[in-house]
């Protein structure tokens, strides 16, 4: 789950990150007075989208030559007309897809004075088992980028879980962004509270894009960009009342009310599958052929007919779907129920696209049966390779 950088700001600020004071609203009559409740005389009217690269994204209504997602202003009338502008308008990023998101609502921070721009995040480091800190001294700019062109300049730095973070990684951080003086004392504070915070709020990523050191020489927290693991959602109540449904892919959120794995893709294929590793290997097929997936989906193990047939439909609905396949292999999932599944949805909202079906495993016989004397337009594959190549020929037409 991911939460908007006003709602990370405000859970960093708990455990003693230094953040701006902030202002969130939705509506332009609350942007005077979000205003005069800051110092001045510098203000940030800033985006409140899930993605990122606002600063630089542009808003479609506005024509190229408009300002950006992210902008500075000198006075309270300067915040209220930017307010104006941008607020129920579509805000276009490099994280967005070209449709963009809609703004519905604006932070109005203050300003602060900036002497350098780092780069910071947390994550979980797979290659090495343990949390990890990225550290960069290129800041404030796109990291996949300084990744690409100058790697030397990423140090990572994995923290031991039995002792956390301790004084020979802050001195290894502290070194990599070169920080002295007051910075290099903030430090020795924020990064094991960010630390804290990651491990006791179950983060899968807390990226701090840029981290700062301001003019008077302390840091602080200038974007924040935090994800929530959602397999330990259950241990926080309090974090579920920051999920913005309106910010997530409506199919991902039909399909979290049956408790599907589902992952909304780029591609035209519309993948129902069971088992997380045939669902990647699916995919993986799908793209060796020549086409695209749709999606990732795992209708898992014991699935019902009620799952699946909701599986199908969150398929069909997508208008990017130009054919499904379903490949299943039916170990504790029995074919039948898959079969049963499938001609119940497609009753309910109709079959448009070619539907390609291999079935493998527990009741096989009875769900090809079931399939077959559905009257349904069903293309029966043998096996996985058998079943790639039909589904990419249906789609390319041939
Ligand atoms: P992003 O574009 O979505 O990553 O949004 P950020 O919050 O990272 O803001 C983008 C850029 O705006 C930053 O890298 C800064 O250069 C600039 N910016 C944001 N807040 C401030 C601020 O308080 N003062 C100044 N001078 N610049 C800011
Ligand atoms: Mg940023």
């Amino acid at each position: 789950m991911n939460i908007h950088e006003y709602q990370a700001k405000e859970l960093l600020r708990g455990y003693g990150v230094p953040v701006a004071k902030g202002v969130p609203l939705t509506s332009a009559d609350e942007a005077e007075a979000a205003a005069r409740q800051l110092p001045g005389p510098l203000y940030v009217v800033k985006s409140q989208i899930h993605a990122g690269g606002r600063g630089k994204g542009k808003f479609k209504e506005l024509g190229p030559d408009a300002k950006g997602g992210v902008r500075l202003a000198k006075t309270v009338e300067e915040v209220v007309s930017n307010v104006k502008e941008m607020l129920g308008n579509t805000l276009v990023t490099k994280q967005t897809s070209e449709a963009g998101k809609q703004v519905n609502r604006l932070y109005i921070e203050d300003g602060a004075d900036i002497d350098r721009e780092l780069y910071l995040s947390i994550l979980v480091d797979r290659t090495v088992g343990r949390i990890a800190f990225v550290a960069s001294t290129e800041g404030g700019m796109d990291i996949e980028q300084v990744a690409h062109d100058t790697p030397e300049k990423i140090v990572t730095v994995p923290v031991d879980p039995s002792t956390g973070l301790g004084d020979a990684e802050l001195k290894q951080l502290i070194e990599a962004y070169k920080l002295d003086g007051a910075a290099a004392e903030d430090a020795k504070s924020l990064f094991p509270a960010l630390y804290k915070a990651f491990t006791e709020k179950d983060m899968s990523l807390l990226e701090v894009n840029p981290l700062i050191v301001m003019t008077d020489g302390h840091l602080r927290v200038l974007d924040a960009k935090v994800s929530f693991d959602n397999n330990a959602m259950f241990r926080h109540p309090e974090l579920a009342e920051l999920r913005d449904v309106t910010e997530e892919d409506e199919k991902e959120i039909e399909a979290s009310k049956y408790d599907l794995a589902y992952v909304a893709l780029d591609g035209n294929i519309g993948c129902m599958v069971n088992g997380a590793g045939l669902a990647m290997a699916t995919m993986d097929i799908i793209k060796l052929y020549g086409a695209e997936p749709a999606n990732f989906l795992d209708v898992g193990g014991g699935a019902s007919k009620e799952k699946v047939t909701a599986a199908f439909k969150i398929i069909t609905a997508d208008p990017a779907v130009k054919g499904i396949l379903v490949n299943i292999f039916g170990g504790i999932m029995k074919c039948d129920v898959i079969a049963e599944g499938v001609i119940a949805a497609v009753k309910e909202v109709g079959l448009k696209v070619p539907l390609v079906v291999r079935l493998e495993g527990t009741n096989v016989d009875l769900g090809k049966k079931i399939l077959r004397e559905s009257g349904l337009d069903v293309v029966p594959a043998d096996d996985l390779d058998d079943a790639a190549q039909k589904i990419v020929a249906a789609v390319k037409g041939n």
